[in-house]
């Protein structure tokens, strides 16, 4: 892999998790750090590349989370490390609404050219996700002049009060954190291991109730946009089923409402496309993306329809530091390697390889219940043997035992009981069927 620093790729571990190097450097964090930031491994990174990061104390660790889908192409990629370095070497910022440069302009052409549909279309940038969403929703309500926003059920789209309020779970996103805006509306989404009616095609009973219950609770000529993640990232990558999403987009156009596609999560090559709309032929009115739009670096974008992004008036939209140069800088490399080395092909490669490596599991151990995703988001549901009930004591332990074996891996879900896989789209196979195997043993233990 010609990305990535030279950083060996094998799980090698020469303490145990976290090592004594580690230990100490915690608890300089717990001194010095606020106590309401999680913390999913307990170990201080040195290094990181392709699909390890290397600890403090040597431990070289399998990367199963990217940073939550951020480093698709890797840590440090080469084109990302290249154009940063060049970027900081002209200049570190001018603010793009003082004086405009072209690092900023290439992004947005880049995913004017890259986001779904050949409509004209235009971009800002951010350095969020929550700010992107939050600005396609600004966008949404002064270009329809209404303001109801709907969003589902396991949604997430950020920590900001307008998208806590678009976020679904309480604990541990909202709690003690309200009040929340109003003019929010959440709709059942379509789950299907967890619909009652779901016999593979439960997308109209949900389809149908959601439509339902906008029109009669709402009201579609109030309704600016509706917010889906094509893929419930945090929600636990759950994939709606067929025909839900173009429902949507369909209802969405036969009533002036705006169809916003958060693919922040699932955007970039993760599920094998560039984008996860594409997998129904979704053409969304806006698409918010950041996570892996940059190799790690922050920014955010909102890309679509040019005459809904034209229609805000000037000076309408901005921040001091959205479309960092140095971000996109970052962006352009991270956009070029995936282009030029292939990554959603070689998304569909690592995710085929998972999904088989799950599907064997699911049925040597009956605690998981569901396994789904696409691309190199895939996901185990854990439940109590026999039954539908979540089992987040499994989760824990399940995880705890990677982590102890050199295994990094992320949790996800409303009931706290999804494993969630997103190794960078760099990681060489071997890693990832140990990976796997370390998984499973952990299952086993479980
Ligand atoms: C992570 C995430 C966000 C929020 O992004 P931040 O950069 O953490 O603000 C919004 N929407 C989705 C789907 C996400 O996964």
């Amino acid at each position: 892999m010609s990305s990535g620093p030279h950083i060996e790729q094998v799980r090698k571990l020469l303490t145990s998790i976290p090592g004594p190097k580690s230990q100490e450097l915690i608890k300089r964090r717990a001194e010095a750090v606020s106590a309401s930031l999680g913390m999913a491994i307990p170990v201080v990174v040195e290094r990181a590349g392709g699909g390890v990061i290397v600890d403090v104390d040597g431990n070289s660790i399998i990367d199963m989370g990217a940073g939550i889908a951020v480093v698709n192409v890797g840590n440090s990629a080469d084109r990302v490390v290249k154009n940063v370095k060049e970027q900081v070497e002209a200049f570190t910022h001018t603010c793009f609404m003082i004086a405009p440069y072209m690092g900023y302009i290439q992004v947005c052409e880049a995913l004017n050219r890259l986001t779904p549909g050949d409509h004209k279309k235009k971009s800002a940038l951010f350095n969020s996700g929550a700010e992107a969403v939050e600005n396609a929703v600004k966008i949404a309500r002064n270009f329809t002049k209404r303001q109801a926003v709907v969003v589902f059920e396991h949604g997430y789209h950020g920590r900001t009060n307008l998208t806590m309020a678009m976020t679904a779970k309480n604990m541990p996103y909202k709690d003690g954190f309200g009040p929340f805006t109003p003019e929010v509306y959440r709709m059942p989404m379509s789950y299907p291991y967890r619909c009652d009616s779901c016999s593979g095609s439960c997308q109209e009973s949900v389809l149908d109730t959601v439509l339902h219950k906008i029109e009669k609770e709402i009201g579609a000529q109030n309704v600016a946009c509706i917010v889906i993640e094509p893929i419930l990232g945090e929600g636990g990558f759950i994939v709606p089923c067929k025909g839900f999403l173009p429902g949507l987009s369909k209802f969405c156009k036969e009533n002036g409402i705006l169809f916003i596609a958060d693919e922040v999560q699932t955007g970039f090559a993760r599920t094998g496309q560039m984008f996860a709309c594409e997998d129904e032929s979704i053409v969304p009115d806006l698409i918010t993306t950041a996570k892996g739009i940059a190799g790690g670096l922050p920014l955010a974008a909102v890309t679509g329809r040019a005459d809904v992004m034209d229609s805000i008036h000037a000076s309408g939209l901005g921040g001091t530091f959205g479309g960092s140069p140095i971000a996109c800088a970052a962006a352009l490399g991270a956009i070029a390697t995936i282009e030029e080395e292939n990554l959603v092909e070689r998304a569909n490669e690592l995710g085929l390889i998972m999904r088989n490596s799950l599907e064997a599991m699911k049925k040597k151990y009956p605690i998981i219940g569901d396994v789904r995703g696409r691309g190199a988001m895939q996901a185990l549901e854990l439940v109590i043997p026999g039954s539908k009930e979540p089992n987040p004591t499994a989760l824990t332990s399940i995880i705890k035992y990677c982590q102890q074996n050199g295994v990094l891996i992320l949790s996800a879900g409303t009931y706290s009981n999804v494993i969630r896989l997103l190794p960078p789209l760099v990681m060489p196979e071997h890693l990832l069927k140990e990976a796997l195997e370390v998984l499973e043993a952990g299952l086993a233990q479980a």
